[in-house]
């Protein structure tokens, strides 16, 4: 099969939103940004063996790739609009192809957001994909808003990333329960749009935990000219990670794992009322630290310094 059949074959549907005034198939697609609104674009490059097993399964393999690129919009309080697939493939071989496009495609139907281009090159496997998403003009999160006393919290469960790696890998050997629990999380990491919308009034600054806790709190407060105390204690834990290892490792994963892709943000304090009221009608978020003046992120165990082994970084392997 050769790239045209394989695009138009797998990749080729006709467009659903009229934001397209003409989608794949011609040299460009022509796209009409909502009114009034910016365009907020994103790209991520995922490469096999690092960034994914290259015999893992291609619909997850998918689903994970358009995820976390998704994530990313959601991190700037944006909404999905469209994207594009840049695919290199050591051949193109349907079994492979045919699943990819489904998982891919039925992500993009979720969120409602539409593939418009895209590419096929041979070569070592990777998926690229680009987002393109909107966001009223004035209202994006970015990374530079943190203020000294600025509370800090995260959605969901930390760790989970790094754990699931560590149960592929066989470092762990979770029920499985638990290891079904930490593969979803992995390859099905859910962009946090629901908690971004709700929190949008509130929060300072935001990012995706992509790299782990303290490398994409760092990116904030360097970007903001701020420091951070995080409180260990109040780091939130899913059950599969605190019951299939150590505190010391649990906590390890909390702060340096990747792969979680939960939304990290802060609050100032007049806002932070009305997040817990959020926290109390069912937002998943908690505290976990706050803002300070400087330029030192540190973690606190009970009072007491905490030294984590590494600052964050996680590839597969
Ligand atoms: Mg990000």
């Amino acid at each position: 099969m050769n790239e045209f059949e394989l695009i138009n074959r797998y990749f080729k549907r006709s467009a659903m939103s009229n934001t397209i005034a003409l989608g794949v198939g011609d040299d460009c697609s022509l796209l009409n940004v909502p009114s009034g609104r910016q365009l907020a674009v994103s790209v991520d490059t995922l490469v096999a063996d690092v960034h994914f097993p290259a015999d893992g399964d291609p619909q997850a393999i998918a689903e994970r790739a358009l995820c976390v690129s998704l994530s990313d919009l959601a991190a700037m309080g944006a909404s999905p609009l469209w994207f594009t697939l840049c695919l290199t493939l050591p051949q193109a071989d349907e079994r492979w192809v045919a699943p990819f496009s489904e998982g891919l495609l039925r992500v993009a139907g979720h969120y409602g957001c539409e593939l418009v281009g895209g590419d096929t090159t041979k070569g070592p496997l990777a998926i690229s994909v680009q987002v393109m998403g909107s966001v009223e003009p004035g209202k994006a999160f970015v990374r530079s808003g943190a203020q000294p006393d600025d509370l800090i919290y995260v959605t969901g469960t930390l760790g989970d990333g790094a754990a699931a790696l560590a149960a592929f890998n066989r470092k762990i050997k979770p029920n499985s329960d638990a290891f079904h629990y930490l593969i979803q999380r992995y390859y099905h990491p859910i962009p946090r749009f629901n908690e971004a919308g709700r929190l949008a009034p509130h929060v300072s600054a935001a990012i995706d935990v992509s790299d782990g806790l303290m490398a994409d709190l760092g990116h904030i407060c360097t970007a903001s000219g701020v420091g951070a105390e995080v409180y260990v204690e109040n780091l939130p834990l899913s059950e599969a990670v605190e019951n299939f290892s150590s505190n010391r490792q649990q906590r390890e994963w909390a702060l340096s794992g990747g792969d979680d892709y939960q939304l990290c943000f802060t609050v100032p304090r007049e806002h932070v009322p009305a997040v817990d009221a959020l926290i109390g009608s069912g937002l998943k978020a908690c505290n976990i630290g706050k803002i300070t003046s400087g330029n030192r992120v540190t973690c606190l165990l009970l009072g007491e310094p905490f030294t984590i082994a590494s600052k964050g970084y996680n590839h597969f392997g």
